[in-house]
């Protein structure tokens, strides 16, 4: 049975990859693309064995893409994991286009039978658990929950620095203000979801988070499907994970996905005319009302 690749550029949502390429049962090792610390993580996340690929200064582990294609099709891997983070479906977008491997995203199981390789993934916006099969190779992006690290460390086998990358380099970093990104590190964060009706009531809520002086976030179907908000606003697990004092979120309902992005928020508060709305489950301050009533006696209260 061929080993099981996970690519790791960053540590978040590791343990819970790891744990699922184990489904495919055979061995199970880690390629990290970053610095020491990653490689750690990676052998405290539970495969059999990492390789550790450590970029030149300032390279992104995105420029190693050719070199994880190379790579995997030297080593014949016929299944590749990745979380969700972005660099790492880059280098497994670029290892399963060389490997001509189906790319699965939103897998949340995986399993071998027989010679078919079968993952399970979440499809309509998490609604339904699908089960795909694959006979080729399997190229899958992992959407599960985070679980907790197991005990031991796997070795980790440093590559060759010599390894080649892209001519691509990060010339420098700055604080984002303002801008598409500003609602990483904003303090308070106003989040809208469906229950906005169209993208002209945005001004409401541009209005309430001007009154907070809060940065503007979304769902993922306000960013994706509609396009109202620039999609490095939304928040949740394949979205921004955000740790601000509060958030407030407007018309969301709350699932599992959306609400990974802010576990880490100190105050969640949410307005949802749906009582029994999920959100409610998780968020410590509540008001079950329309939002196009509660929003503009919010903004009236917070100005008295
Ligand atoms: C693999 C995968 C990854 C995903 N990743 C993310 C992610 O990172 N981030 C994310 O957000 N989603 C993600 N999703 C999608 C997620 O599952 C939900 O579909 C999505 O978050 C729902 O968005 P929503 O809450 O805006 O819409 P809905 O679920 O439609 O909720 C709208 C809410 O608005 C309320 N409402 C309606 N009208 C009003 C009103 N006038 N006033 C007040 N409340 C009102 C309704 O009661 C409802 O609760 C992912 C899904 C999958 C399968």
């Amino acid at each position: 049975m061929s080993a099981t690749w996970v690519l790791a550029t960053d540590a978040r949502g590791l343990v819970a990859a790891i744990a699922a390429a184990r489904g495919a049962g055979g061995k199970v090792t880690a390629v990290a693309v970053g610095p020491r610390e990653l490689a750690d993580a990676a052998a405290a996340a539970g495969p059999d064995d990492v390789q550790w690929l450590l970029p030149d200064d300032s390279v992104p582990a995105e420029a190693y893409a050719a070199w994880m294609a190379d790579a995997a099709e030297a080593a014949g891997v016929r299944i590749l994991v990745s979380t969700a983070a972005p660099a790492a479906r880059v280098l497994l977008g670029a290892a399963a286009a060389r490997l001509g491997a189906a790319v699965v995203p939103g897998a949340v199981g995986l399993a071998v039978e027989g010679d078919a390789v079968v993952v399970e993934r979440l499809a309509i916006g998490g609604a339904v658990l699908e089960t795909v099969t694959s006979l080729g190779p399997v190229a899958v992006i992992f959407a599960g929950e985070d679980v907790p690290s197991p005990e031991a460390a796997a070795p980790v086998a440093e590559l060759p620095a010599e390894v080649a990358a892209a001519d691509m380099r990060v010339e420098r970093r700055e604080p984002a203000t303002g801008g598409t990104s500003g609602v990483r590190d904003a303090a308070r964060v106003v989040s809208v979801g469906r229950g906005l009706k169209a993208r002209e009531d945005l001004a409401v809520v541009q209005g309430l988070a001007d009154t907070l002086g809060a940065e503007i976030a979304c769902s993922m179907p306000i960013a994706d499907d509609f396009g109202w908000v620039a999609k490095e606003r939304y928040i949740g697990r394949s979205g921004q994970h955000i740790a601000p004092r509060l958030y407030l979120a407007l018309g969301i309902s709350g699932t599992p996905q959306h609400m990974e992005g802010v576990r880490d928020a100190k105050v969640v508060a949410a307005v949802n005319n749906d009582p029994k709305a999920p959100v409610f489950r998780t968020a410590d301050y509540g008001i079950v009302g329309d939002l196009y009533e509660v929003v503009p006696a919010l903004i009236a209260a917070l100005k008295k």
